[in-house]
């Protein structure tokens, strides 16, 4: 894939995968359109790759849609951003509910509009990548609204195949195990909870994000021009046990 002279944009680059992903793809010469909402990561990822940044909160949709209105165009896409609550069914908030799902959701359906309505008006023929998980697809304990807001990505990303794939438009997500990310470290680091599951990946250790960042850029890229509507576990065969 020549990445030179490709913009892609990529949200929660500031920490993480999508921070793994925007140097990546940095460092293979692609524009990064870097969408996060901590000025001080998008200041120091600017410092490593060449980037365009906008810092947003995505679950505020008017902001959102003003602020990717004005990175287009670009040539693919990378919904990364992601945000947990800790708490069992019973004790679900709705309120958290509804924050969660505006920006795990909510926010990759607003900015996959306008990335789109875009490229149909320029006939380009893009490429979009979910960031999902392995929770979309199993009960987690204490991941009630995550879990759901995951496989409803999930859902979205195949109806969006679906309907886009006829216009050359391709997307699909992936679905990683659990990353030792700021956010892996909030929901895993309790050894009473880690260990289980950690077990029973048949690689038998948890995914770095560079190993998630090399899945997210073959799926964008022309290698996978064949690849539509997938959910791409990337777990070391969690998803075989
Ligand atoms: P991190 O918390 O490490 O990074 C998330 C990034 O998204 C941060 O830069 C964060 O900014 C940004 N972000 C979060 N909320 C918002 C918001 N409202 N507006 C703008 N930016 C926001 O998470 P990960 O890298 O671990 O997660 C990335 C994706 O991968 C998520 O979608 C997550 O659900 C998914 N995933 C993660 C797994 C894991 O074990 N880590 C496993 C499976 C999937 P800030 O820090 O300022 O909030």
């Amino acid at each position: 894939m020549e990445w030179r002279g490709k913009r892609v944009l990529v949200t929660g680059a500031g920490k993480g995968i999508g921070r793994a992903t925007a140097i990546k793809l940095g460092h293979r010469g692609a524009t990064v359109i870097a969408v996060t909402r901590s000025k001080d990561d998008l200041r120091t990822l600017a410092a490593e790759i060449d980037c365009q940044q906008v810092c947003v909160d995505v679950a505020d949709g008017d902001a959102l849609r003003t602020a990717v209105s004005s990175a287009l165009p670009v040539d693919m896409l990378v919904n990364c951003a992601g945000t947990t609550v800790l708490s069992s069914f019973i004790d679900t908030d709705p309120e958290e509910f509804d924050r969660v799902i505006s920006v795990n959701t909510k926010a990759p359906v607003i900015i996959g509009q306008i990335v789109v309505r875009d490229w149909l008006r320029r006939g380009v023929r893009g490429s979009i990548v979910n960031v999902s998980s392995d929770a979309a697809r199993r009960a987690v304990a204490d991941h009630t609204v995550y879990c759901a807001s995951k496989a409803a990505l999930d859902a979205v990303t195949r109806v969006m195949a679906l309907e886009l794939g006829p216009s050359g438009i391709r997307v699909n997500s992936v679905n990683p195990t659990v990353t030792m990310t700021p956010m892996g470290v909030l929901a895993w680091s309790d050894p009473a909870k880690a260990d289980p599951v950690r077990a029973r990946i048949p690689l038998g250790r948890f995914l770095e994000p560079d190993e998630i960042a090399e899945a997210i850029l073959f799926l964008l890229s022309d290698e996978a021009s064949m690849i539509n509507g997938v959910s791409l576990a990337v777990d070391g065969g969690l998803a075989i046990t």
